[in-house]
């Protein structure tokens, strides 16, 4: 007994130090405010991107001792300015996030806690935040009580819940797979192919349905396919709507689209990770008209509500469906269940244990209220608005006035060669680093796309993505005037 115990006090000697001492605590602290601070205070400063072309080195794990000032300097040289500065306002490409600073407090406050968000019974307090964020996300989007949803990850793995439940609700297996049939257009996002994938759906009959000239969905072409189909003796199974697609920021006819569904008993799943978030505008409300119609639906909290990376959400009205695969009890599990118990985010998603995300949002939400979020989206799409007039104005093309914050832009030119000199204008502008942008095709035409949902994207950031797009064009005139 005496040799065990003094084993334990030895390993307790050497352990002990997981646990800082307040003084040492307060000494990380400073170190860490002031590196956010420098961070937050310079982000304007500093460039949106830099690419790298090669695997960071001297981030390996050596196992041995370091001090927290060490691997400040370390991540500061290695890692902040590499690549995209995602937390920074002139990230205007793909779609961009967040980094609010009030959710990183969340998290601190989460992190320290630990509080165990999967099961009501490990943490009601937790579980409440999480499913009141629930809530108020139901009342947004207009959906009914009884809806089940969950706070996930992200965009990717709650299209991945809807689509399982979805497929749990239809039956979708066996022979069946074959037969049934998605509807969706060539502008989903590619997570919608990743989760038909994952699902077991891969030998199921996808029917992309053709855009109109403003990049949404043709109704008339969904129903004649739909018709088709059902003579066929295929079965239609589920259409999967855009609210704010990746490309161009289309808003696909919710409502239309929802009438579709319903007429002919279709599962009705709308992905809204980018778009979403604009039905909280008072102006744009009308575009999401049908949103409530869906069976699922899908947001990103950390796209339209600026929170740092990690929070995605999905809304699903069939209980049933969600359960039949998502809930699985096991016997160690039995102290957890009792009879009327609020929803477990454990049985809403394939996850049991997970970050307890929704004090990142509920907590900014308490904090800020609600009106300075709807402020920066609004202000995201008339700084997209002022974004386009400026490029007008510079010599540039536009696409069409776009529903939401995406748009794009390219520089027509005499010759044949439009697609290389925009090309090659996207280079220069990867290069220079000032504003982060990035490209795309549409219409078999290269253009250049912009993405404005940063909350930290003001109008000096387009100001300043103007002067560099200027000086761009200039020397990329200049080097061609040299070739020729
Ligand atoms: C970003 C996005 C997704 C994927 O979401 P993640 O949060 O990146 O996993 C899905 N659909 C749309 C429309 C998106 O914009």
């Amino acid at each position: 007994m005496q040799e065990l115990i003094q084993k334990i006090e030895a390993l307790e000697k050497v352990s002990e130090v997981l646990e800082p001492s307040e003084k040492e605590r307060t000494e990380y602290h400073q170190q860490i405010l002031e590196f956010a601070n420098n961070f937050i205070n310079t982000i304007d400063e500093r460039n949106s991107f830099k690419e790298i072309k090669h695997a960071i080195q001297g981030l390996e794990i050596n196992e041995n001792k370091n001090s927290l000032e060490k691997i400040i300097q370390l991540y500061n040289e290695k890692v902040i300015p590499n690549g995209i500065n995602p937390a920074g306002g002139g990230h205007i490409g793909y779609i961009p996030g967040g980094g609010l600073y009030t959710s990183a407090i969340a998290d601190y406050i989460a992190d320290v806690s630990n509080e165990y968000a999967g099961m009501f019974y490990g943490s009601p307090g937790a579980v409440t935040i999480e499913n009141e964020t629930i809530e108020w996300l139901k009342k947004v989007f207009n959906f009914p009580k009884t809806t089940i949803g969950n706070l996930t990850s992200g965009g990717s793995i709650a299209n991945l819940i809807a689509l399982t439940s979805a497929r749990d609700k239809f039956k979708i297996k066996g022979n069946k797979i074959e037969k049934s049939v998605i509807y969706l257009s060539e502008q989903v996002h590619h997570c919608i192919h990743k989760a038909i994938r994952i699902i077991g759906l891969e030998d199921i009959i996808i029917r992309y349905i053709s855009l109109d000239e403003n990049y949404k969905i043709n109704t008339a072409e969904l129903k004649e396919k739909i018709n088709q189909d059902i003579q066929n003796g295929l079965e239609p199974f589920m259409v999967v709507a855009s609210a704010g697609t990746t490309d161009t920021g289309a808003v696909d006819p919710l409502k239309e689209i929802g009438n579709i569904a319903n007429n002919n008993n279709l599962w009705y799943h709308i992905d809204g990770a980018y778009g979403g978030f604009f039905i909280l505008c008072k102006n744009k409300k009308e575009l999401f008209e049908g949103i409530e119609m869906a069976d699922s639906l899908v947001v990103d909290p950390h796209k339209g509500l600026f929170l740092p990376y990690g929070t995605g959400a999905v809304l699903i009205k069939d209980k049933k469906a969600v359960m039949h695969s998502h809930h699985y009890t096991a016997n160690y599990m039995q102290d957890a269940y009792g009879e009327n118990l609020p929803v477990n985010p454990a049985d809403v998603s394939p996850e049991l244990t997970k970050h307890f995300r929704g004090l990142r949002l509920w907590l900014p939400l308490q904090i800020h209220g609600l009106k300075p979020f709807v402020a920066c989206l609004e202000e995201k799409i008339l700084l997209t608005e002022y974004f386009r007039k400026r490029l007008l104005e510079i010599g540039f093309c536009v696409g069409p006035t776009p529903d939401l914050s995406v748009s794009y832009f390219w520089y027509p030119t005499k010759e044949n060669n439009q697609d290389e000199f925009n090309e090659k204008l996207m280079k220069l502008i990867h290069k220079d680093g000032r504003i982060f942008l990035s490209s795309s095709t549409i219409n078999h035409q290269f253009v250049i796309r912009i993405a404005i949902l940063s909350f930290r994207t003001k109008k000096k950031t387009i100001d300043k993505a103007i002067e560099m797009i200027e000086d761009c064009l200039i020397q990329l005139k200049k080097e061609i005037k040299i070739l020729n």
